[in-house]
C-alpha cells in the first residue's frame, strides 16, 4: 500500500531536501513543504510516502508509463537479460538490440533501421547530426539549416534547444546553434496568431503548410536539409495539425529536397491511437525519434528510426575512412532497454491498447467538451488518443489566458481528490495554461470519468 516505516521515511525525506535537484522546479517554495515521495505504482495508481493512492493521469509526470506501473513480465524480462548480459556497446549486436529493432521496424512501413540512444533528446541531436553529415557529404557543405516550428519541443540539450520553438524553456539559455530555422506553428485555435483568420479546416491546414514554404524560399532551398515536427506537439499546448496540414508538408519536403523528421518522443509507441503519431496523416518520414514509450519507463531506451536510403548514405563509400556516421551512445547499447521495449509491445499487442486508447480518447475528449458548456474558462478542448489538453482562457473572445496560478490551482484542486493531471503551454512564459491529459493506454471508462469529474470539481472551485 506504499507505506513504509518512520524511520526509513524521515530519513528519506532528509535525505531528498538535502541532496536532490529536482527537474523543472523553483526550489524555494518547493522546500516549504516535504517533498512528495512516489514509493509504489501499480496499473494506474501511485502510493506516495504516506500511503495516500493517486489517480495518475499523466503517465508519471511526462507521459512515459504508456502500458501503468507493476508489470511484472516486463520487470522479469529486464531482470534474465541483466543476468543474461547487461551491457556490451552497440558496434557489438545484441538478442534484445536486434529483436527489438526487427519488431520496431515492422510497425513502421518503408523505415528500416533503428539507432539506439538513451533519450528523445539525444535521439534527436543524432537525427540532426546526420542531416549535417549528409549536407557534407552530399551538398558539398550547404543544406546545413534545420527547421523547427513555433511550440514544439525536442529537448534538453543545446542543440535540441536550438530547435525548440517554446519561449518559457529556452530563455537565459541562450545563445544557441547556427542554422535552426523556425517556421510558425498551425494551431487552429490561435490562428490569428498567423494573419490566417479567415481560413478554416482544410484550407487553413493548407495554408499554414505553405508558411513553412514561405520561409524555405526566404533561406534558399538549397540551404535546408531538414524539417523537424512534432506529429501532434505536445508540451506546447497538445496541438493537433488540422486536415490537408501533412500531405501539403509531404509534398513541401518533396518538392525541395529536404529531409522530413518527425519527433515521436511523446506520441510514440500507442500515445495517439496508432503505433506512431504520424501514421494518422498518410506521410512518410525519413527520421522518426522516440523514447518515452518505447518501454514505458521500465529502462532507459531511446531509438532514431530512419530510413535504408539514408543509411545507404554512411556506407556508400567504405574507402573514405570518414564516411560512416562517427558516433556513439554509451547508454544506447544498454540490453534493459529493448528487453523491456519487446515486452512493452506485446501487451500493447496482446491487450488491443491502441483501441482502448482510441476508445477512451474520444470519452475523455467528450467529458472535457461536455465541461465546456458549464465553464466558460475551457477556451478549448483538442488533442488526438489519449494525449489531451484544455486550455484555460480569461476570455473566449480575445482567448487571453488565464493567469497561470489558477490554472495551478486547477491542477491542485484535482489532486485534493487524489487525482494528478498536469500543465502545459511553456511558449508564453509565465503563462502555462492547457491542462493536460495523458493516463496509461489501459485506462478505464471509470477512471476516465473519475478524472474529469475532478477537472469539474476543481473548476468550480477555482473560478
Ligand atoms: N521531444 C519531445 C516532443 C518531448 O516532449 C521531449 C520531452 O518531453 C523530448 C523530445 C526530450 O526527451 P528527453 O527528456 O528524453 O530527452
Amino acid at each position: 500500500d506504499g507505506t513504509f516505516n518512520e524511520n526509513d521515511l524521515s530519513r528519506v525525506i532528509a535525505a531528498d531536501k538535502a541532496n536532490v535537484w529536482h527537474h523543472l522546479i523553483q526550489h524555494k517554495p518547493f522546500e516549504e513543504n516535504d517533498p512528495r515521495i512516489i514509493v509504489e505504482g501499480k496499473g494506474m495508481r501511485v502510493w506516495d510516502q504516506n500511503g495516500k493512492e493517486w489517480l495518475d493521469a499523466v503517465s508519471g509526470g511526462v507521459w512515459t508509463v504508456n502500458v501503468g506501473y507493476g508489470r511484472e513480465e516486463i520487470a522479469k524480462a529486464v531482470y534474465d537479460q541483466l543476468m543474461k548480459l547487461c551491457y556490451f556497446a552497440q558496434s557489438a549486436g545484441s538478442i534484445p538490440g536486434a529483436l527489438f529493432a526487427e519488431k520496431l521496424i515492422g510497425k513502421m512501413p518503408g523505415m528500416s533501421r533503428v539507432y539506439y540512444n538513451n533519450s528523445g533528446s539525444e535521439a534527436n541531436e543524432k537525427a540532426f547530426k546526420m542531416v549535417r553529415q549528409i549536407a557534407h557529404k552530399k551538398y558539398g557543405g550547404k543544406k546545413t539549416k534545420i527547421l523547427y516550428r513555433d511550440r514544439d519541443y525536442h529537448g534538453s540539450t543545446l542543440a535540441a534547444m536550438s530547435a525548440g520553438g517554446q519561449e518559457e524553456r529556452n530563455m537565459q539559455y541562450g545563445p544557441f546553434a547556427p542554422d535552426f530555422v523556425k517556421v510558425p506553428h498551425c494551431m487552429e485555435y490561435r490562428k490569428h496568431e498567423l494573419g490566417l483568420e479567415h481560413l478554416s479546416g482544410k484550407e487553413f491546414g493548407i495554408a499554414a503548410a505553405n508558411q513553412i514554404e514561405e520561409i524555405i524560399l526566404r533561406e534558399g532551398p538549397d540551404t535546408v536539409g531538414a524539417l523537424c515536427l512534432e506529429p501532434v506537439t505536445a508540451g506546447g499546448g497538445v496541438i493537433e495539425a488540422p486536415e490537408g496540414y501533412w500531405p501539403r508538408v509531404q509534398e513541401i519536403c518533396k518538392q525541395y529536397d529536404i529531409l522530413l523528421h518527425i519527433d515521436e518522443v511523446v506520441c510514440g509507441v500507442g500515445r495517439t491511437g496508432t503505433w506512431f503519431g504520424y501514421q494518422h496523416y498518410g506521410i512518410q518520414p525519413d527520421f522518426v525519434t522516440m523514447a518515452k514509450g518505447v518501454a514505458s519507463g521500465y529502462a532507459a531506451i531511446a531509438c532514431l528510426v530512419t530510413t535504408e536510403a539514408v543509411f545507404d548514405m554512411f556506407k556508400d563509400d567504405a574507402s573514405d575512412p570518414m564516411n560512416y556516421f562517427r558516433d556513439i551512445s554509451t547508454f544506447g547499447g544498454c540490453t534493459a532497454g529493448p528487453a523491456a521495449a519487446l515486452v512493452n509491445m506485446q501487451i500493447i499487442e496482446d491487450e488491443n491498447l491502441l483501441d482502448n486508447c482510441t476508445a477512451m480518447g474520444a470519452r475523455m475528449k467528450s467529458n472535457l467538451e461536455a465541461l465546456m458548456e458549464k465553464h466558460q474558462v475551457i477556451g478549448d478542448v483538442r488533442g488526438k488518443g489519449l494525449f489531451i489538453g484544455a486550455e484555460l482562457v480569461a476570455d473566449r473572445d480575445t482567448k487571453e489566458p488565464v493567469d497561470e496560478k489558477l490554472a495551478q490551482a486547477v491542477v491542485a484542486e484535482c489532486g485534493n481528490q487524489n487525482v494528478i493531471i498536469g500543465v502545459t503551454n511553456r511558449s508564453i512564459p509565465g503563462k502555462n495554461n492547457t491542462l493536460c491529459f495523458s493516463p496509461a493506454l489501459i485506462v478505464t471508462p471509470e477512471d476516465v470519468d473519475k478524472i474529469t469529474d475532478a477537472v469539474d470539481v476543481a473548476l468550480t472551485k477555482v473560478f
